[in-house]
């Protein structure tokens, strides 16, 4: 199993499968876009699906979460989500998308077997939109989102980062809209991974900020944190239930304590955290030959040197050099 020196036991691995993408979040990517990865560093769907093998079957991973940049880019991804829910043991597979081209794929993905999506939606509002994601493409995204929910890829679940004077006012809105349709929303705070280096402390939304733009319209229970484990968000039941709403504060309530997720880059690197300073490279050991047994060591070792915590608040804190887009949120 991977485990780390603080006992904890990763059991997620989250593998991006393009650093890529076709909106510019500005939370994330900077309006020009940014120098992809080239070509022939990024793994290719048999080495994915190979370095996914060894993590569930040797390593004690239970479920994958394709993201990227955007995973839907990669032509493969109806393979790659096939190749992965026929391993056995059969782990829970998942994608993060912004759901562009999720009404082409919902279908075909969920035929592969795919578990379930998580689709960014950030605002309801057209021009918004543009402003936030510099593309024209909210039509898109909520025709995804529908097409998911008829695929049965239930429950949807909807992400949400807001930011300060863009779309902050927009949180009971989209609350009320996937209250509407039957999305689970969870609200991000932002963290300090955008490739332009723009994040302050001051202009984020803290999680106690959310649910004070929240508490007015909507009567939040907590669920009970016993329950809560290794997920990320803190989750409230809304107007009495079953509806809920989630709550991830990674900077003001950071969970590294009960963390269980490791990193695969679409370089094929190994983080053992978002915010990790070191990476470990199964690529060239995988195209230098390394057997099976050797990668899965190399990736024990990896998670082995786990840090107990992100240390955003440390003073000697570090953006981590590889942007969100380029890790796999
Ligand atoms: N392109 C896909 C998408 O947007 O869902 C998958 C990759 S994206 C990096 C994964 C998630 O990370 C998205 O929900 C996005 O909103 C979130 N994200 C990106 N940059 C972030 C940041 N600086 N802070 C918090 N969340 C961020
Ligand atoms: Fe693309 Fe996702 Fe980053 Fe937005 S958050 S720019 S959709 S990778």
């Amino acid at each position: 199993m991977l485990v780390d020196t603080f006992g904890r036991v990763a059991t997620d691995l989250r593998v991006s499968l393009t650093d890529r993408c076709n909106l510019r979040c500005s939370y994330c990517m900077p309006p020009e876009g940014l120098d992809w990865l080239p070509k022939p560093d990024l793994l290719t769907a048999d080495e994915i699906a190979r370095l996914v093998a060894v993590a569930v079957e040797r390593l004690g991973v239970t479920e994958v979460r394709y993201t990227g940049g955007e995973p839907l880019l990669r032509r493969e991804v109806v393979d790659i989500v096939a190749r992965t829910t026929a391993l056995t043991p059969r782990p829970q597979v998942s994608i993060t998308s912004n759901g562009i081209g999720l009404a082409r794929l919902a279908e075909p993905l969920a035929a592969a077997g795919l578990d379930r999506v998580n689709i960014s939606l950030d605002t309801l509002d057209r021009d918004v939109f543009v402003k936030l994601a510099h593309r024209d493409r909210l039509a898109d995204v909520l025709a995804g989102l529908a097409a998911a929910a008829a695929a049965g890829l239930r429950p949807v679940k909807v992400n949400a980062v807001l930011m300060r004077g863009v779309n902050d006012h927009e949180a009971p809105g989209l609350l009320r809209f996937c209250l509407e349709h039957g999305y689970e929303l969870r609200f991000i705070e932002q963290m300090p991974l955008d490739a332009q280096h723009g994040w302050r402390r001051e202009d984020m939304i803290t999680a106690d900020e959310i649910l004070r733009i929240l508490e007015p319209e909507f009567t939040l229970t907590p669920d009970d944190p016993a329950e809560r484990g290794s997920a990320p968000a803190e989750v409230f039941e809304v107007d009495g239930g079953p509806a809920r709403v989630g709550v991830i504060g990674s900077v003001t309530r950071p969970f590294c304590g009960s963390c269980d997720r490791v990193r695969l880059t679409a370089d094929g690197q190994i983080r053992n955290c978002l915010f990790a300073t070191e990476e470990s490279d199964l690529r060239a050991a995988m195209r230098a030959g390394a057997s099976d047994s050797e990668l899965a060591e190399r990736w024990l070792a990896a998670v082995r040197r786990k840090r107990a915590g992100h240390g955003i608040d440390d003073p000697s804190f570090l953006q981590p050099v590889r942007p969100m887009s380029a890790i796999g949120g």
